[in-house]
């Protein structure tokens, strides 16, 4: 996904970052060892940060829908999905169980994880990540509901600041159509979705 301008833009400001930081070890021996960093750097975020054509491209070469009758619950997950926090541009990682009740449509398998996959690609919120996976695989599906559930481990919690353990994770759903609307449809994803999570 090489995109020229922006990675031009970024590597000016890695090396900036990079040197401000040498400057903290005059005559260091170790400062070596921060060679190609600045590149590096750069590469991570081209890498991280797709632009929104990106995205949109992405979903639309991806994700295919198929003709099918079934009409019960489709659960799939937990998936790993890596995010940055838009807050501290640390890594989040988001396991992601994504739940429908398709109608008349349906989508391949990893295809969910695909979207979940994509959606990750840029700094983002955990809850407003939650939520637009959900509205992402309702638009695109169109089923009778979308239930997303997702588990995440902040780096900006366990490497710095308050620094937490990596169990102490945060929790978010997103229910749309029959999810929203029959608590046993809820609870049957709901009872998926955290066994999935918390079975060992
Ligand atoms: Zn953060």
């Amino acid at each position: 996904m090489a995109d020229v301008e922006f990675q031009k833009r970024i590597l000016t400001l890695t090396t900036e970052l990079v040197d401000a930081l040498k400057g903290r070890y005059p005559g260091w021996g170790g400062l070596i060892q921060l060679n190609g960093t600045p590149e590096r750097l750069a590469k991570m975020y081209d890498e991280n940060c797709w632009s929104s054509e990106e995205i949109e491209k992405e979903l639309s070469s991806q994700v295919r829908v198929f003709d099918d009758g079934y009409k019960g619950m489709v659960i799939i997950g937990p998936a790993t999905v890596w995010s940055l926090c838009p807050h501290h541009l640390l890594p989040c990682e988001f396991r992601v169980t994504i739940g429908v009740v398709p109608s008349g449509k349906v989508l391949g398998a990893s295809k969910f994880t695909r979207i979940a996959t994509i959606l990750g690609h840029r700094p983002i919120m955990q809850e407003t990540y939650t939520t637009e996976l959900a509205n992402e695989v309702q638009t695109r599906l169109s089923p009778l509901g979308t239930a997303v559930y997702v588990v995440g481990s902040h780096s900006c919690m366990t490497s710095r600041g308050i620094k937490q353990p990596r169990d102490n994770q945060m929790t978010t759903c997103a229910l749309q159509g029959c999810f929203k609307e029959s608590q046993a449809a809820r609870e049957e994803f709901m009872l998926s979705a955290t066994r999935r999570n918390y079975s060992e």
